[in-house]
């Protein structure tokens, strides 16, 4: 058992709750600071948790003073594209300004390394449609800005201070763990595999975005991954720094696209269920095609996501949508 924590922000939510999960199993010692905008109690109970503000430094000093932090987990953000576009001062002021102040404490605590929750939302529209990290920077919303500033400021802060951190770029995260304990719950949701779930469930129709791309059935292709393969890739990620890695940023996904259609396809098979699709015009700053190359994440992170299957993927996710319906 490791005595010193590792502070997990916004770990109250879909991605930190599974992570935190994986820490506690691995044997360190978590502790959750989460403001509970869109996190849930439910998802870290029974664990040590401080529900503040990252943007709050003063409360940010007092928690940073209370506990023996070696290392911080940053998934605190809003997520959501669209939102992002209506209300950029939103996302602007949480995952920017939320992030310096939390870094100013880190700095302040001498604290070593940090785990970023980036996204393949940096990327834009890629020239092509496997993207390695190498590829230009270039998002096309709020959302993916305020990712890749956070990179960038990182760089800096990494150069700067005595700070080491890996940017995790997570592509379409997706699933449930199997326990049924925990999974995706955002309100509202946006998520493509929920909706699709939900449509599923609840005899509602799926808005689908955009059938013309020019894509092999014309809907966008996207790269889901299983959001335990997520949270394995943080432990491993901390491992490496810890064995003096430098910093460094790393794709997470699953290496193979799907099409809108192909999803709704597989959450038919997987559930015995129909789910009724309208058509709907484009969705602002969607790329056709996002598929990760995360050859880097397996040769030096030694990382293998082993959710490799998409109806494995969908099955958890289902497990889980029904177990909220009950
Ligand atoms: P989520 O909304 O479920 O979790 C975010 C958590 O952060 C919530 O518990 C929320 O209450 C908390 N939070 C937000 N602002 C906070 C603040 N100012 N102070 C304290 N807590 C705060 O989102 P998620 O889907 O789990 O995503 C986690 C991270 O991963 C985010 O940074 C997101 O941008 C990134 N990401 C997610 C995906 C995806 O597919 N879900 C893809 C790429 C990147
Ligand atoms: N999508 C859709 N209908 C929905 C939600 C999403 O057709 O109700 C599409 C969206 O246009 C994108 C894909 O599903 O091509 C994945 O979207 P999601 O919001 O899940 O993730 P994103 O790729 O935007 O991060």
């Amino acid at each position: 058992m490791n005595e010193e924590y590792i502070l997990v922000a916004g770990g109250a939510g879909y991605i930190g709750s599974h992570t935190v999960k994986k820490l506690k199993d691995g044997g360190y010692k978590v502790l959750v600071v989460d403001n509970l905008v869109s996190g849930h109690e439910w998802a870290i109970k029974g664990l040590q948790f401080e529900n503040a503000d990252i943007r709050d430094r003063a409360r940010l000093e007092e928690i940073f003073s209370k506990y023996d932090i070696s290392a911080v987990m940053h998934f605190a953000a809003e997520i959501a594209v669209p939102e992002s576009v209506q209300d950029p001062l939103k996302y602007y002021s949480n995952n920017i300004s939320g992030t310096i102040s939390l870094l100013e404490v880190v700095k302040k605590f001498g604290v070593k390394y940090l785990i970023f929750s980036s996204s393949a939302a940096v990327y834009g529209i890629p020239e092509s449609g496997s993207v390695k990290e190498d590829a230009p920077v270039k998002p096309v919303n709020p959302y993916g800005e305020t990712k890749a500033m956070v990179e960038t400021i990182l760089r800096d802060c990494g150069k700067a201070y005595k700070l080491n951190y890996v940017c995790l770029r997570y592509f379409n995260a997706a699933g449930a763990d199997p326990s049924g304990e925990i999974g995706e719950s955002h309100n509202p949701e946006t998520h493509l595999v929920p909706l699709i779930l939900e449509a599923a469930l609840d005899k509602t129709p799926l808005k689908i975005f955009g059938t013309d791309y020019s894509t092999k059935d014309g809907t966008c292709l996207r790269d889901y991954i299983h959001v335990n393969d997520l949270a394995e890739a943080h432990i491993l990620a901390l491992q490496y720094l810890k064995d003096g890695g430098k910093s460094d940023i790393f794709n997470l996904g699953n290496s193979k696209g799907f099409s809108v259609k192909e999803i709704i396809k597989t959450v038919e098979r997987v559930t015995g269920l129909t789910v009724e699709a309208s058509f709907n015009p484009k969705r602002d700053g969607d790329p056709p095609i996002l598929i990760a190359n995360s050859e880097k994440a397996k040769s030096v992170l030694g990382w293998e996501p082993k959710y490799d299957n998409l109806e494995e993927i969908v099955e958890t996710a289902y497990r889980w949508a029904k177990s909220k319906k009950s």
